[in-house]
């Protein structure tokens, strides 16, 4: 398949972006479709580009024979990636509302504002109104990727206007921005993260981990997020006039009505499906019912449904019933953990020039470690009494 994000973004239907926002279900792939779909890639002279007008993004021949109903549905990823997007959604709401303060600091100085704070806001004014117009820009730009075939996009003179522009307009944002971390509503999330011990990746566009994730839920990290900013924003608003401080109030209220319940459905969701527990029909019905009230009330807000998002949505529960246990015990956490023990097993042979001779030791001290037969044969060793010891010396 060619990038995740493409038009047809899901490894398991024909959906499209405009089927996942708006719920629609489309038939499944199966072996015969990809090879179909992969014919009609060579046979239009395999050019990446075109695959998702010509070929539903298949751009490989299939590597392994196994049908598609038989692939594990990445539960892991879609865990991260779905708690990732709820909480930068929060985070950047969190953010609007610490660049409004600055900026009603700005006009309504009180001593205790500093030139920093000053310079921030201004700069803030500036980049925002850049932003807002660089985000529409590369909406358009996506849609017209989308629909319009490449040969009509490549002389689009309208695409180039707006590559040009948004090129423009990001030099004109200032680099000492007011990043997003930096305020005072964030910074109190951050260190709720950091008490709870959840690490974010700063290297992985602030990325989270598996495990850190189902930890979220099950202490239902939001009370906490929510508690802390409200807090924060006490102590912040003290010094701004009334009336100002009362709006601002509002919009954390707004805030509140929205991320409780989001963040709150999504964790009954995760919890429920990301075990290794066998399932009932009755349990995977009220799963499936978790799952449409998460989604619904996600969409409710116009955010566009992630490729991850649709996969939960359409996806786990068929899994689920086929199977009839949680997805820990089918997703590619196993393939994960196997890919970390290679890298361990990798480092220990780092100074071995050959690229195969590497591969091989590799190879052969994995299978030594997990196959049953060799296991079953290595003579273990014997634990000695002190007695034996001194008997073995006199002998
Ligand atoms: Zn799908």
């Amino acid at each position: 398949m060619d990038k995740f994000g493409g038009r047809y973004g899901c490894l398991f239907c024909h959906a499209t972006k405009d089927h996942m926002n708006s719920g629609i279900s489309k038939e499944d792939r199966n072996m015969m479709s990809l090879r179909e779909d992969y014919k009609q890639f060579v046979a239009h002279g395999s050019h990446e580009e075109t695959s998702k007008d010509i070929s539903r993004n298949v751009v490989r021949e299939p590597m392994v024979n196994i049908d598609i109903d038989h692939v594990s549905i990445p539960c892991l990823h879609i865990s991260l990636g779905v708690f990732k997007k709820l909480y930068d959604l929060l985070e950047s709401d969190a953010h609007n509302l610490d660049r409004k303060i600055y900026k009603l600091r700005q006009s309504n100085p009180s001593e205790e504002l500093n030139n920093f704070e000053i310079t921030i806001a201004k700069k803030t004014a500036l980049n925002e109104a850049c932003r807002e117009k660089i985000n529409k820009l590369q909406i358009d730009i996506s849609n017209m990727e989308d629909n319009m075939p490449i040969s009509q996009l490549l002389k689009s003179t309208a695409l180039t206007t707006k590559l040009q522009a948004i090129r423009e307009l990001e030099k004109s944002i200032e680099k000492d921005d007011f990043k997003v971390g930096a305020g005072p509503l964030t910074a109190a999330m951050d260190n709720v993260l950091k008490k709870h011990k959840v690490d974010r990746q700063a290297y992985h566009g602030k990325a989270f981990i598996g495990n850190h994730v189902h930890k979220c839920c099950k202490i239902n990290i939001i009370s906490h997020l929510i508690a802390a900013c409200q807090s924060t924003f006490d102590e912040q608003s003290m010094d701004l006039p009334i009336g100002i401080a009362k709006d601002l109030q509002l919009e954390l209220d707004t805030m509140k009505d929205k991320y409780i319940p989001l963040f709150s459905k999504y964790s009954i969701v995760e919890q429920k499906i990301n075990h290794t527990r066998s399932l009932t029909t009755e349990e995977i019905k009220e799963i499936d019912n978790n799952i449409h009230d998460f989604v619904g009330e996600f969409r409710k807000y116009g955010h566009s449904i992630t490729p991850k998002m649709h996969m939960l949505e359409k996806h786990v529960v068929p899994t689920l019933k086929r199977w009839q246990i949680g997805l820990g015990l089918l997703s590619e956490q196993g393939g994960e953990q196997i890919h970390a023990a290679f890298n361990r097993q990798a480092r220990s042979v780092y100074g071995v020039q050959s690229e195969m001779r590497k591969m091989i030791s590799i190879m052969r001290n994995h299978l030594t470690l997990t196959s049953p037969q060799i296991n079953s044969k290595v003579v273990k060793p014997k634990k000695r009494l002190r007695k034996d010891c001194t008997n073995s010396v006199e002998e």
